[in-house]
């Protein structure tokens, strides 16, 4: 971190440094600044601004500073005039303890800053705006070579600006939602051909930049130092960042601003596709910087004065359909609206490069191109909230992962062949979170791959051949777990069950044979039966499968004891119980980190994937040493990517990130919300049957009315209407009528009520 410039001088030394090169005496008090120290000198005949820049500032910008106030002065711009020094020159250089520095003088503009009035009147957009448009039209043909600079408020560089200090925000909650809003400015911004006019810019049109006198009118522009070479639009996108932060009602402000502004000085068309994103771009710079800068100098308030209500209108206006906006601002400037592209072109282009059955979520399909924390955006910057979506489990592109991912990516990629801390250290670390005796890991790519190499697992340790596996179960794609998956050999295009599966009874408390108390063992009692089965043919049994709440069965939590007993019954045949964690895992269960937990049992094997790598591909299995000892016949294990170093720092930055951002309570809690919310929509609407969930992993039947008949199609049209909210669902089951809810663990209690909410208007229109 850079040390701070800013120059070290007392208040008498300001007052002598006014005496002496202005010949002015008054009473001194220090004003706030980012970097330059100011000081207001009160005369008896007026006041002044006395300003000592930062150490070694470039000439060449403080006299771009000073020529362009004069500028926009005689532009007739309520902006303070640069006062001359005895000598006649408009600033000179100071030694200030041996460092080099200048000084300068404004005259004093009257009036109150607009973050200071509590209830601006909605008539002071107008003024904001008209002043920003005038601002722009006097700046039309102002140039100066100090403006052209590379500066990190300039916002055609914000986006790299907040990426680059997002780690630095150490709130989570703060990170998370500039992460989210940068996410959906990014999608808007790459669809835009970014042609927008450039020019001088005044560059902070803040709300402690703009002064109103005692009427509550706009009276004066203050600050001139963040003056850059910059889009010409970004003054009215930064005068109405900083003006929605006091607005009682942020978009008609915007909406005033945008127009006034639009009147004075009419801008592109084009442009207003940018208002919007770089509008929210500013308050996350600010907010972001903020961080940055109280690190460089911790006693500076000034910077972190924006924060918190910066964040609040993220916050709230992450909800906000930005395209909406837009539409609204151009219709209100008799602007025609923007043509949003169309997804059909790509849909075409994929039919005709990818096989016919890669199936396309939605009746009309979302062209996603951006994802951040809690929220997918389509090419528009249009925010979906994600409910559905398990892989991106810490969020959607969270910057940890990111940062995890390329630091390690820059130093080395290579295989488990040579010795590597990074790995070992995950890899403890994740057997770190399991019971004993499950404490070797193998890393692998996938959960299909973790689950085929628990097959060898089992098979080396109890030489059985058969295999027992839950009725609508999942396991993965290979042919292996095609065949051990009832879910696809059951299902449409499936060949059946082979002869070495058996498939044991899905314990389904709503539909199933048993619901009371007693469930839980009356279903293992179906492990009797496979076992049976697997005698009869002259075989043996080599190994029972299970989620702890079967995914693709519906989110079948399973009735209490059932996995223990089941196990027990396995193991006594001389089988292992293999419990597929790819769903379920990493704290998703919210009481239990892994939810074989909440069913009272350990397995032998647990294989995990899709969340561990918070969408990079990976997967591992953990098991017993004596199961390992088993598979080590003499055969090398080898798998050429799995375990690799940046695999296994991602996966690390996973478990960290869980732990630091408290993911599992918060799974704990916003589940409890999400399913005692589901629970009274199955009191309040026939259509929906059961409810059932455990953390975050929940999901409700549909039926048709006072029946347990499954209801596909109300499933289907209720995921394709709250897509239309812009809240993403889908629908599982064997018999596809199970809404599907399995978020990333960064859902809030609030979101959980803002889709039931649209869960229950859709409901209630039948
Ligand atoms: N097991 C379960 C329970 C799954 O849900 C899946 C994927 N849906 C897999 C295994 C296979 O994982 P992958 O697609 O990563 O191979």
């Amino acid at each position: 971190m850079m040390p701070m410039p800013r120059a070290h001088l007392s208040v008498e030394q300001a007052q002598n440094l006014a005496q002496q090169h202005y010949g002015i005496q008054g009473v001194v008090t220090e004003l706030e600044g980012e970097l330059d120290r100011n000081f207001k000198i009160q005369t008896d005949s007026g006041a002044f601004v006395l300003r000592v820049t930062r150490e070694n500032l470039p000439e060449i910008l403080l006299d771009a500073w000073v020529q362009s106030l004069l500028h926009i002065r005689e532009e007739g711009l309520p902006v303070s005039k640069p006062i001359p020094q005895t000598e006649g020159v408009l600033w000179s250089k100071i030694i200030l303890e041996t460092k080099t520095h200048h000084l300068w003088m404004t005259s004093w503009l009257n009036g109150t800053p607009l973050c200071d009035h509590p209830k601006p009147s909605p008539e002071i957009y107008d003024q904001i705006g008209a002043l920003v448009g005038t601002l722009r039209n006097s700046l039309r043909n102002w140039e100066h070579p100090g403006l052209r600079r590379e500066f990190e408020w300039d916002v055609r560089q914000g986006i790299q600006v907040v990426e680059d200090s997002i780690l630095h925000i150490e709130e989570p909650r703060q990170q998370r939602v500039v992460h989210e809003t940068l996410g959906s400015i990014k999608a808007a911004m790459d669809g835009l051909d970014p042609d927008f006019e450039v020019g001088t810019i005044h560059g902070d049109c803040n709300d402690h930049n703009l002064l109103l006198n005692e009427e509550g009118n706009l009276c004066g522009l203050i600050d001139i130092g963040d003056a850059c070479e910059s889009w010409r639009i970004a003054d009215l996108a930064i005068a109405s960042a900083y003006a929605l932060l006091d607005a009682d009602e942020p978009l008609e402000a915007l909406t005033r601003l945008t127009q006034s502004s639009f009147t004075a000085c009419p801008f592109p068309e084009q442009e207003f596709s940018a208002l919007w994103p770089l509008l929210r771009l500013r308050l996350c710079v600010s907010l972001s910087m903020s961080w940055v800068q109280q690190k460089r100098d911790p006693e500076n308030h000034y910077l972190s004065a924006t924060r918190i209500p910066a964040f609040n209108l993220l916050k709230d206006l992450l909800r906000v359909d930005g395209l909406e906006v837009e539409h609204s601002l151009r219709a209100t400037c008799g602007v025609p609206p923007r043509i949003a592209s169309s997804t059909s072109a790509l849909q075409e282009r994929r039919k005709a490069t990818f096989g016919s059955n890669l199936s396309l979520s939605y009746d009309s399909p979302l062209h996603i191109s951006h994802g951040a924390g809690r929220y997918l955006f389509d090419s528009c910057g249009v925010g979906y909230l994600d409910g559905v979506n398990n892989v991106p489990h810490v969020g959607h592109s969270h910057p940890a992962i990111v940062d995890a991912a390329v630091r390690q990516l820059r130093n080395t990629n290579t295989n488990t062949r040579y010795l590597h801390e990074g790995r070992q250290e995950y890899a403890e670390a994740l057997a770190e979170t399991f019971p004993d005796p499950l404490s070797v890991v193998y890393f692998v790519n996938s959960g299909s791959e973790a689950n085929e190499l628990a097959i060898r697992l089992a098979t080396a340790h109890t030489q059985g051949s058969d295999w027992i596996t839950l009725d609508a179960a999942y396991h993965g794609n290979t042919q292996n777990l095609v065949d051990l998956s009832p879910y696809k050999f059951d299902g449409p295009g499936g060949k059946g069950r082979a002869a070495h599966v058996q498939v044991a009874e899905l314990p389904d408390l709503f539909r199933g044979r048993h619901s009371n108390s007693d469930a839980g063992m009356e279903y293992a009692k179906d492990l009797h039966r496979c076992l049976a089965a697997i005698a009869e043919r002259g075989a043996s049994p080599a190994f029972f499968i299970a989620e702890a709440i079967p995914g693709c069965g519906g989110q079948m939590v399973l009735p209490e004891g059932y996995l223990a007993r089941a196990a027990a019954t396995v193991r006594a045949a001389g089988a292992v119980f293999i419990c597929d964690e790819v769903q379920t895992g990493f704290a998703r269960a919210g009481e239990h980190f892994w939810a074989f937990e909440s069913q009272g049992v350990v397995p032998d094997i647990v294989t995990v994937g899709k969340p561990i790598g918070n969408g990079h591909p990976m997967g591992a299995v953990i098991t017993t040493p004596a199961i390992a000892r088993s598979f080590d016949t003499g055969m090398e294990y080898f798998n050429t990517f799995g375990g690799n170093p940046v695999s296994c720092a991602i996966g690390h930055a996973v478990l960290k990130t869980i732990e630091k951002e408290g993911l599992q309570e918060n799974a704990r809690r916003t589940g409890e919300v999400l399913l005692q919310g589901l629970q009274e929509l199955v009191d309040e609407f026939p259509s929906i049957g059961y409810a059932r969930g455990l953390g975050l992993f929940c999901g409700a039947v549909c039926v048709r009315p006072n029946s347990k008949e499954p209801d596909a199609a109300k499933a289907s049209r209720i995921v394709n209407q709250l897509r239309a909210d812009r809240v993403l669902l889908s629908t599982d089951g064997p018999h596809h009528d199970v809404l599907k809810m399995k978020p990333p663990l960064v859902f809030q209690p609030a979101d959980a009520h803002h889709l039931l909410s649209r869960m229950r208007h859709h409901l209630k229109e039948g």
